[in-house]
């Protein structure tokens, strides 16, 4: 028998919250995922997978179906046996196969069930076809040429597009992977592989040693012409690393580099952790079209090797989004970490992610988080001579955007408008009630609160509440003690004992420095004995003899804010901004200040012009301020950093202004920071003037410029060519 699925909305096709409670009533662990695929070149792929269950033994009289999550093409039989009865032979079963859903009477094997014995197999046939458009659903094929490549990406709700699953992150359970393959083909999954024969001329066959537990969106599958480079750590762990055979030539020069940063990340977190990694081995696949910058898949982590999101319009051709970490030419600082910094990231989750993994997604900061700070961490110390933890420390001001997307003005009109954004628009706090199981696979919760947020929240109570030393034993013992297992907020604060976890953990927002004063977005519960508690550090700027000096929160009182200016360090690992007065921004600016400010003091400058322009007022004047002052930003990483992201919350620029910037372009003799701001200018000009200028330098460049800010300049100038031509029209009209 073979039943065909039908074409649902997404929404309804999606598993619900109900089903998973009741799943959960009746399956007390999933034992084993035996899933056999035969991969065809070209469109189409089948095979089988066997689940084995141990049910609750409560349900006897249950009327609730078994349901498997399947979102392919077709159902051809489903079997099922008993596991404990020796040699019990599979017998088929009546099924339903629509909506995604193949549904399994409970009455079908309740005869199978005996008091003691509550595990079965279930055995389920199925056909599929590669996928070539939607980026997370089931397995993404691409072809160039004569090759074909195949990929997977589990998170959040996805292999139960690849074949027919429990897809509930709740649930660990090893995985038993076997492949029938074009014998041309690399084969890669989590586990090694542990026998290999060819069973024709252009056939292969591979199994793959049974996984560790793990939930089965951590699964991966890769396939395909990819070529792979070896190398080992501590000689004992293989690392591979696959790219595209057309992708080979580029990838060379950076395979040597590739492999450092991984030894030098997996060696951290051992040591960290005193957990020794616990695969046999780490292979790294480069994907092209896949827009995830990384998967954490245990054994086998995905990375981006090129990503091209592109519209079409009329003749027009726009680059939305263009990504890809195997550099086709040389990089500037703040790209290169960025690349480590996923690939730390990732290799991060090999102890939390995966090792210990989440109860449900409404905990998603926890490994997010925690993977965001180690991969900082990781970052920091690879390149020390760097210090991008400073750097990091400016992203935290994209946090503020998404904790007040609900609150801003274009949002609450967007939902007006938009019935359909009823929901999208919504404040996920760091930890937070369920949500319906379908807004996690919209990704609404994986934001900056999760991931900056989550990743601040670790260093916060690093650096402020517990010290490095007593940190680290308290995330070694956490995770030790729960390895291969799962965690939620519960167990994370019943080991995390502090006020600070307690009452950042369930709230939203950031607190505020004010005037001497600590102020909360919304009342977080801290009180002032909470803040002099934590080990916090202030820029004091005297306005007699400008000279600068640190403080500490206690000896504040020394400095009367008539002759100083008093800034919050929010530069220093915690999630505290600073406000800060027009006036003292001027004295700043007209005393050069900045000049002598160090990067810290620098950074908590930019942090808190940025902050003022989220949060509270886009004036003029911090335009001029930055153009004033960016020019004494002496760290490429961070003068990389505010250029990019200062024009998406500042006012638009005045034509003064602009020019003022391409001056600044113009008489800078250091090359790479031209070449940095040169990079940025786009962002900042929309005069029709200066639109004309920047093309005549970019024409000039001995550098080629790349096609995306090309593209962008030309749109722009569409733009003033239409306005023009209307102009002349409406003139020729009146004459
Ligand atoms: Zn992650």
């Amino acid at each position: 028998m073979s039943i065909q699925g039908t074409q649902y909305s997404s929404q309804d096709l999606f598993i619900k919250d109900s089903e998973v409670e009741q799943r959960n009533n009746i399956i007390k662990s999933i034992l084993l995922y035996k899933v056999d695929l035969t991969l065809q070149k070209g469109t189409d792929y089948y095979g089988t997978v066997e689940i084995h269950l141990d049910l609750h033994n409560n349900n006897q009289n249950s009327d609730h179906p078994i349901q498997i999550d399947f979102g392919g093409l077709k159902v051809e039989f489903v079997k099922i046996r008993n596991l404990n009865e020796y040699g019990a032979e599979f017998r088929n079963i009546t099924f339903s196969f629509e909506r995604n859903r193949v549904m399994i009477d409970y009455q079908e094997f309740v005869q199978d069930l005996k008091e003691s014995n509550n595990k079965i197999s279930i055995l389920i046939s199925f056909q599929n076809q590669y996928n070539t458009t939607v980026q997370d659903r089931g397995i993404f094929s691409t072809i160039t040429g004569e090759n074909q490549y195949l990929h997977t990406q589990g998170e959040v709700a996805s292999m139960h597009y690849i074949f027919p699953c429990i897809e509930q992150i709740n649930f660990r359970a090893p995985f038993q992977l076997s492949l029938v393959h074009p014998s041309d083909w690399v084969v890669i999954s989590n586990s090694c592989i542990i026998e290999q024969q060819s069973l024709n001329k252009v056939t292969s066959f591979s199994k793959f040693e049974t996984t560790q537990p793990f939930p089965c969106y951590l699964y991966g599958i890769f396939a395909g012409n990819y070529v792979v480079y070896r190398d080992k750590y501590k000689e004992k762990i293989d690392l591979n690393i696959y790219c595209r055979k057309e992708k080979a030539k580029i990838i060379e020069n950076q395979i040597s580099e590739l492999f450092c940063i991984t030894k030098f990340g997996l060696n951290l977190m051992e040591e960290y952790t005193q957990i020794d990694y616990y695969m046999k081995k780490l292979d790294q696949i480069f994907c092209d079209n896949y827009n995830f910058y990384g998967m954490e898949n245990p054994g086998c982590i995905s990375l981006e090797g090129r990503f091209k999101f592109e519209i079409y319009f009329l003749f027009y051709s726009q680059i939305i989004k263009e990504k890809r970490y195997i550099f086709e030419e040389e990089r500037e600082p703040l790209k290169i970490m960025r690349r480590s910094y996923i690939m730390f990231h990732e290799i991060a989750h090999m102890w939390f992610g995966d090792f210990v993994s989440l109860e449900w997604w409404n905990n998603l900061f926890l490994k997010e988080g925690f993977a965001t700070f180690f991969g900082y961490k990781a970052v920091s110390k690879y390149y020390s001579q760097f210090d991008y933890g400073i750097h990091i420390e400016l992203q935290k001001v994209l946090i503020l955007i998404d904790e007040n997307k609900d609150k801003s003005i274009f949002f609450q009109c967007l939902k007006l408008l938009l019935r359909v954004f009823k929901n999208c628009i919504k404040v996920i706090t760091l930890s937070h009630e369920k949500l319906p199981y379908y807004e996690y696979s919209c990704y609404k919760a994986h934001n900056c609160i999760s991931y900056n947020k989550g990743g601040m929240f670790f260093q916060f109570l690093e650096q402020k509440v517990y010290g490095e030393q007593k940190f680290q034993e308290l995330i070694r013992q956490f995770l030790t003690e729960n390895s291969f297992s799962k965690v939620d907020e519960t167990s994370f604060l019943k080991h995390f004992n502090d006020i600070y976890s307690q009452k950042y953990l369930f709230k939203n927002h950031l607190s505020y420095f004010d005037d001497y004063q600590f102020k909360d977005l919304i009342n977080l519960g801290l009180v002032e004995e909470n803040y002099k508690s934590l080990d916090l550090s202030f820029i004091v700027v005297s306005k007699i003899t400008k000279n600068i000096i640190t403080a500490k929160y206690e000896d504040l009182s020394k400095y009367p804010s008539t002759d100083n200016i008093i800034l919050l360090n929010t530069s220093e690992n915690h999630l505290i901004f600073n406000r800060i007065k027009q006036e003292d921004l001027k004295f700043l600016d007209e005393n050069n200040i900045i000049e002598k400010f160090n990067l810290q003091q620098r950074m908590t400058i930019w942090n808190t012009i940025l902050f003022e322009n989220i949060q509270f007022q886009k004036l003029e004047y911090f335009n001029d301020f930055f153009l004033q002052n960016f020019q004494y930003e002496n760290n490429m990483v961070v003068l990389h950093y505010i250029l990019r992201v200062y024009p998406l919350f500042s006012k638009q620029f005045t034509d003064k202004q602009e020019d003022k910037i391409i001056n600044l372009y113009q008489e800078e003799k250091d090359l790479q920071k031209k070449r940095i701001i040169l990079k940025n200018l786009i962002r900042y000009i929309n005069s029709e003037k200066n639109t004309f200028n920047l093309l005549q330098i970019y024409e000039g460049q001995e550098r080629k410029v790349k096609p995306k800010y090309l593209n962008k300049l030309k749109l722009k100038i569409k733009k003033i060519y239409e306005v023009s031509i209307q102009k002349i029209s409406n003139l020729e009209n009146k004459q």
